[in-house]
């Protein structure tokens, strides 16, 4: 386990520590608040009755898209669409019910089947930077902390530009998200899902839920703010 300040020159306390800290708070925030608006919206059922199961193979026929399975998962906001066996998977709340939220969500991941299906180019620019974001993750930590022990400059700087992929994909998400979400809420009226007044809480979901990955990549920014004033710090205390 790394501890902290001590091998960088910071005293008994890290200040850096701060923007782990002020992330976690957002990235709480956020889920919170989409807790909070999903349970909302969960409880108003939409006046067509449509399930969000239904209201996914309407979507998708009503986009022309007729490869795409539609299946249940279990779990609560597991919901997601992949595009490597073309399947949108919908949660328990989600499947069978016939809430403002369950149809929301369920039009969002026909949304990403709509992106896939017409090669929307951030959906694209993001599946091909997968691998590389895995690794910068995994590998970021470790290699930056090894470079700081060692006092090898490449070793940290490599370490910073490993976590910035990470960061990169985490960017390239937010339009892939908000696209989605805009394409469900246009998808919802033109199929006679849900009226104008019963989209609104359609998109309050899907506002709340687009914010959980906005709250994610100021984690990650804070977290490479982070990396790089440490690493700042410690050729401080080389020279
Ligand atoms: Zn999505």
């Amino acid at each position: 386990m790394y501890y902290g300040g001590r091998g960088i020159g910071f005293g008994w306390f890290d200040p850096t520590y701060l923007l782990l800290i002020a992330g976690a708070l957002i990235s709480l925030a956020a889920s919170a608040s989409l807790k909070s608006t999903f349970a909302r919206y969960s409880k108003i059922p939409c006046a067509s009755r449509i399930t969000g199961r239904d209201t996914a193979l309407r979507i998708l026929q009503a986009a022309g898209i007729r490869d795409v399975q539609v299946t249940a998962v279990q779990g609560s906001l597991t919901d997601h669409y992949d595009p490597r066996n073309k399947t949108v998977s919908l949660s328990e709340p989600i499947f069978g019910h016939y809430s403002l939220a369950a149809v929301g969500v369920a039009a969002h991941e026909c949304g990403h089947a709509m992106q896939h299906a017409e090669n929307y180019a951030p959906l694209a620019i993001r599946s091909a930077i997968v691998p590389a974001a895995n690794i910068g993750s995994t590998l970021s930590w470790p290699i930056f902390v090894a470079g700081l022990i060692f006092s090898l400059r490449p070793l940290v700087m490599a370490g910073i530009v490993l976590f910035s992929l990470a960061v990169l994909f985490q960017l390239v998400t937010l339009p892939v998200e908000f696209n989605a979400s805009r394409r469900a809420l246009a998808m919802l009226v033109q199929t006679g899902i849900l009226g104008e007044e019963e989209n609104k809480g359609a998109r309050k979901v899907l506002t709340a839920a687009a914010l959980t990955y906005v709250a994610s990549l100021a984690a990650s920014v804070l977290q490479l703010l982070r990396l790089i004033a440490l690493a700042n710090g410690g050729s401080r205390r080389d020279r």
